[in-house]
């Protein structure tokens, strides 16, 4: 994958010898020589992640860091710090200003590009997920991204997989003063407790004795419900070819021993708050796609959704040359239902209405709010005998029993007219068919309505 990397250093060799690197890897590479230049690159958005010299002249790559991570605009953009000196206190610095990661000069070719690819694959998702959900704004459901910024990133369930006694009471002790921490020794128990104990971060050390940690991962990344949680791998320095490995199938990150303890807080706070933000986006993807198909009034599905799917349902049955039939419902005499009884009555009418429709269909049937108090239905593998049945019944229903509105305090009688219409060989679309539809519905109202009427044979 490719992707737009800004490079921010004061010093033009060092610029030059990154944009070198990267390019041959075909990355796009941007340049600033300070601070300011590099925020107003991050804003115009013309970069994917971006690689920032600490030490700068006037505003240093924390304070760069802390502006880009602060504003909404570019909070979401990787930051991976690039230091000097391979210094613990730089690197807790970085991460509390809200770096994803660090590069330690002189930089390792292999630790540059999986580091880099990681995290733009990540972006990728990230974005894809942002655009999806400013469209639930737009359905006034406030603003996932204002909500996923509040995030700590504390109060996680973290897994810790470490056959080494003390090593893992070490991090037992930094971690659980903010998170629930459980630890386990044998990765085979590890994949058996992973997917059941709704965990925000699984620890993972690659050199459990006995077991290769990485093939734990690559379970867990695998395994359905332990897809999303951040793993974070412990390693050693020779354990480089496996992190990178690791990284390419998607672990999220890595520590490598000693452990420092500052930099395993501020990673898994960092993680934490990465998977909540991505669930927070997917939740609000999912409430606005559901509600991009749903009739608010009724539940049923809406136009948009019937338009969406009948091509390919139309699609189906001719090369299947399946039947397809579809009925058009009108409630008879509405306008008078709303003139006479108000237009809140009209609306509880239309529920009930919705409702007895929706008993008397099946779970393939489409059941679609067509206009104001029209109902599409489309039957598949229905032809027209059994629409016809399935039309008289929803009639017969609807006229059963007068509808009662206004908590019970009026009973109104409400008739249905219903055209019913199949699909034929010579259909040009399933406009066709909607068309002898609304035509045999047209038909049904003139003939005295409370009627079904099917298409001409
Ligand atoms: P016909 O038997 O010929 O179908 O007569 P009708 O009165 O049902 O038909 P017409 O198309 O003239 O009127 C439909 C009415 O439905 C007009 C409109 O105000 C009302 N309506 C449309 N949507 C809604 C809604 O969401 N709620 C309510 N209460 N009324 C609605
Ligand atoms: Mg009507
Ligand atoms: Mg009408």
């Amino acid at each position: 994958m490719s992707a737009r990397v800004l490079i921010v250093d004061d010093l033009f060799p060092n610029v030059k010898l990154l944009e070198t690197k990267l390019s041959l890897e075909y990355f796009d590479v941007v340049a600033a020589m300070n601070g300011p230049d590099a925020i107003a690159i991050c804003e115009k958005g013309l970069c994917d992640i971006v690689l920032l010299d600490v030490m700068m002249p006037g505003m240093d790559g924390f304070e760069v860091c802390r502006r880009l991570k602060a504003s909404p605009i570019t909070a979401h953009l990787p930051v991976v710090m690039v230091t000097a000196l391979d210094q613990p206190s730089d690197r807790l610095k970085g991460l509390d200003a809200g770096a994803d990661d660090f590069l330690t000069k002189p930089i390792d070719d292999t630790a540059l590009f999986s580091r880099v690819r990681s995290l733009v694959r990540l972006k990728a998702m990230t974005d894809e997920l942002r655009s999806r959900a400013m469209a639930s704004r737009d359905f006034g459901m406030g603003d996932p991204l204002a909500a996923a910024a509040a995030e700590t990133g504390q109060n996680a369930n973290i897994l810790i997989v470490e056959s080494r006694r003390a090593a893992a009471e070490r991090m037992v002790s930094a971690l659980s003063q903010h998170h629930t921490v459980t630890v386990e020794a044998d990765p085979q128990a590890a994949l058996m407790k992973a997917p059941e104990g709704q965990f925000d971060v699984i620890l993972v050390s690659l050199d459990a004795q006995e077991h290769d940690g990485l093939r734990l991962c690559s379970q867990l990344r695998s395994l359905h419900r332990t897809r999303n949680v951040p793993i974070i791998m412990l390693a050693e320095e020779h354990d480089r070819a496996r992190i990178v490995r690791g990284l390419d199938f998607g672990v999220h990150d890595y520590l490598m021993r000693p452990i420092d303890r500052n930099e395993l807080l501020a990673r898994v706070r960092t993680q934490v708050r990465r998977k909540r933000f991505s669930e927070v986006l997917r939740g609000a993807v999912q409430a606005s796609m559901e509600l991009a198909v749903t009739d608010g009034l009724t539940g049923l599905h809406n136009r948009r959704y019937l338009d969406s799917h009948l091509g390919a349902l139309f699609g189906d049955a001719a090369l299947r040359q399946r039947p397809l039939a579809a009925l058009m419902l009108d409630i008879d005499r509405f306008k008078a239902i709303n003139d006479t009884y108000g237009h809140e009555a009209g609306d509880e009418v239309l529920r009930t209405f919705a409702e007895r429709v929706r008993l008397l269909t099946r779970g393939i049937d489409i059941v679609s709010r067509y206009g104001g108090e029209e109902v599409v239905i489309i039957l598949p593998d229905a032809g027209l005998a059994e629409a016809r049945v399935i039309a008289e019944r929803i009639r017969e229903r609807i006229e059963a029993q007068p509808f009662s509105v206004q908590r019970a305090t009026r009973s109104i009688p409400v008739t249905v007219s219903i055209g019913v219409s199949v699909r034929e060989p010579g259909d040009a679309g399933p406009q066709d068919l909607l068309k002898r539809a609304d035509l045999a519905l047209y038909r049904a109202k003139g003939a005295g309505r409370n009627r079904v009427e099917a298409q001409a044979a």
